[in-house]
């Protein structure tokens, strides 16, 4: 029996233009939760040298996969000394749109890609040139064809292991590049679950010596970029068609707002081409992959169930782009309630 276990606390920085991961490790009291801790601020661009306090606040705690036993991963939001939410926390509004709309019952389910470098290049890509071009490397199976796949299960099973509601994983169009999908769940705890399991992918690939990127476009010209299509669905949604289709083109009204949103170099990935709309236009068909957000067949044919936002980036924050999915969504469905039931009183 030990007296204490390892908390490793986890938290979002202030890194331009896209935030990355910190975490650093506290000896607690066994039985004790973790408390609020703190951190240096101005090593993380979070604050100045001479006010560089920065508090950890506790927001989602679960088993270490890593260090087993009673050991804990801590996700932690930052907040200033006041207690108030940093600048760079992004969560604290996602909690407070999703409280707002809690009634309506928003689900997501967010696919996250990601390619594995090893030095300079991806994973198993050889040392000059290219491999051969994208046909085969989607779900394939075979040396040629996957590369990190020992990585990948590693961390399929250390997210189990945690409690992360991972839903699947699956080999991408590019040699060395990957998904594994969350949820589905409402909008903070998708996004809490998701940034652990980006933790954790990190944390599992440097045991095998690889990195793994979210960037969305590693690799210029004829190959996929890497996105994280954010599938939605309210309770009326999951009950009927029509609401997919009018949350599909409540979408389309605030197009621009969401690509400012949606992960740094956006324009990068989405050309029109490679399974992309271009940024530049919005469109939703049923099945269409090349297009903003896909309403899936089977959705189509049973009359009910959720669409495809395929636009956010791999390296999206997903407290921003579920918080702006259920505002706009949610707010169109009220407005559209409140004018049909002005209509019927007038
Ligand atoms: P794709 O065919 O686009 O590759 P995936 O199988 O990778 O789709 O991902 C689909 C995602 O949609 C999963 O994460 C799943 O949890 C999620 N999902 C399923 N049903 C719903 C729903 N009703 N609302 C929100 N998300 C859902
Ligand atoms: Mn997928
Ligand atoms: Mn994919
Ligand atoms: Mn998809």
């Amino acid at each position: 029996m030990t007296s204490y276990y390892k908390a490793e606390y986890i938290w979002i920085d202030g890194t331009k233009p896209t935030a990355k991961l910190r975490s650093k490790t506290k000896i607690v009291p066994a039985g004790e939760q973790p408390p609020i801790w703190g951190f240096d601020g101005s090593s993380t661009n979070q604050a100045p040298g001479k006010a560089s306090d920065c508090v950890l606040k506790p927001v989602f705690v679960c088993g270490d996969p890593i260090r087993g036993e009673d050991n804990k991963l801590v996700l932690a939001e930052v907040l200033l000394t006041d207690m108030s939410p940093h600048p760079t926390n992004t969560r604290a509004a996602c909690v407070e749109t999703a409280r707002k709309y809690a009634a309506h019952e928003p689900w997501f389910g967010i696919e996250q890609e990601y390619t594995f470098f090893d030095g300079i290049k991806p994973l198993g890509w050889p040392d000059n040139g290219f491999p051969a071009p994208q046909g085969g490397y989607y779900c394939g199976v075979g040396a040629d064809e996957v590369f990190g796949r020992d990585i990948v299960e590693a961390h399929m099973d250390a997210c189990l292991r945690a409690g992360i509601a991972l839903s699947g994983i699956n080999a991408e169009v590019m040699p060395g590049q990957w998904e594994f999908q969350i949820g589905p769940l409402g909008a903070v705890e998708a996004s809490d679950h998701l940034w652990v399991a980006r933790w954790l992918l990190y944390r599992i690939a440097e045991e095998f010596g690889a990195s793994a990127t979210l960037y969305p476009k590693p690799v210029k010209g004829d190959w996929n970029g890497a996105g994280a299509h954010t599938n939605f669905s309210t309770k009326e949604m999951r009950s009927s068609y029509e609401p997919c289709v009018r949350a599909a083109e409540a979408l389309g009204q605030k197009h621009d707002l969401h690509i400012q949103h949606y992960g740094h170099a956006i324009e990068e990935r989405l050309t029109g081409l490679h399974e992309t709309a271009s940024y530049k236009e919005f469109n939703y068909g049923v099945s269409d992959r090349g297009a903003s957000v896909r309403i899936p067949w089977q959705v189509a044919l049973e009359k009910k169930g959720y669409i495809e936002d395929r636009r956010p980036n791999a390296n999206c924050d997903p407290y921003v782009v579920t918080r702006l999915i259920t505002d706009t969504v949610c707010s169109a469905f009220e407005r559209a309630r409140s004018g049909k039931a002005a209509a019927a009183a007038g």
